[in-house]
């Protein structure tokens, strides 16, 4: 059962087997979480977090139905609908991230998919963070080659596109789109040479299968996405999916310290739902091997833990912001 610490691979591989993952997720807790430390300090320094900030560019209205949520205009959830931010009042936001030590600026866009005439603005905007000396990072919805060729040209460095869930339990919390159309959209992205963001939600009633085999899909990229955020489902039940809450909080734990094992490299995101979460079970999920959070007051729509929070988080767990490379 307990396997030693040198049978452990820790090394990127593409080729987990569900029975593999469903092990991990199985293992005694102390046992995972000594395996995910290690897999952790193998490639990252466990005191370092990266710290990215998330801005709404365009606001609620979205024609997609993803069942989480609250931008969905499918859903009475109470958020209005707004145009496209002003390229100045963007990048004003940026530098206010900036001083308050975020590494990354990531733009989100309640969009199906852009159309040209806005990706060409978000392009500006982009351009005007690169050259605060940021990471970039947008989310717009599906991309086509040509759409993420254009991004990669603005000097964007990273695209978020999620799985959301299994494969499974897919059709349960989205009907707009196919699974296989978010995976068209992730190859266009690397096919641009564009970093991959990408990971899911959890807590949205799925089944410890339905995490596993989003672990899975993750895992068996050909190349892993170089960014997991793992999101836990926040939020009143306005929504087509089951309020959160009801996850254990050490099952979110247990699916960070998989997401680590199995995407040794990659950067696991602990995303939505931190706010929710006790300062013990954000530092066991350090322990699993989060190393990145979002930090700022809002999460596109969602609440955030405030930056002095989590700086008095940082203070107590000995963690600091991770440079930038
Ligand atoms: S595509 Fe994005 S903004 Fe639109 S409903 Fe889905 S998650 Fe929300």
């Amino acid at each position: 059962m307990n396997a030693p610490i040198r049978d452990l691979s820790f090394s990127p591989r593409s080729d987990w087997t569900r029975a593999q993952i469903a092990a991990l997720f199985a293992l005694p807790f102390p046992e995972l979480m000594f395996r995910a430390a290690s897999v952790h300090r193998a490639h990252f320094d466990p005191t370092q977090v990266q710290t990215s900030t998330l801005l709404s560019v365009k606001t609620g209205g979205c024609p997609e139905d993803c069942g989480y949520c609250s931008q969905s205009s499918k859903y009475e959830t109470g958020v209005k609908a707004s145009k496209l931010m002003a390229v100045d009042a963007v990048l004003a936001e940026a530098r206010a991230a900036k001083e308050a030590g975020a590494s990354r600026f990531c733009m989100g866009a309640a969009w199906r998919e852009p159309k040209d005439k806005d990706l060409d603005t978000v392009c500006v905007m982009v351009e005007g963070v690169k050259a605060l000396g940021m990471e970039t990072c947008v989310t717009l919805g599906m991309l086509t080659a040509p759409q993420a060729a254009r991004l990669k040209q603005a000097g964007l460095d990273y695209y978020n596109h999620n799985l959301d869930t299994s494969p499974e339990y897919y059709r349960h919390v989205i009907t707009t789109r196919t699974y296989q159309d978010r995976l068209d959209t992730l190859e266009h992205v690397r096919e641009a040479g564009i970093s991959v963001c990408c990971g899911g939600i959890v807590g949205m009633g799925e089944s410890e299968q339905d995490r596993i085999g989003l672990i899975h899909a993750l895992a068996t990229q050909p190349i892993h996405p170089e960014s997991v955020p793992i999101n836990l489902l926040v939020g009143e039940d306005t929504r087509a999916v089951e309020s959160a809450g009801k996850l254990d909080p050490l099952e979110f734990v247990r699916t960070v310290a998989v997401a680590r094992i199995t995407m040794p490299k990659s950067m696991v995101r602990l995303s939505a739902g931190r706010q929710d979460m006790s300062e013990e079970t954000q530092a066991l999920c350090f322990l699993a091997g989060a190393n990145s959070i979002f930090c700022g007051p809002k999460l596109l729509t969602t609440p955030n833990p405030l930056v002095d929070s989590d700086r008095q988080l940082f203070e107590k767990l000995g963690l600091s912001p991770m440079p930038l490379p």
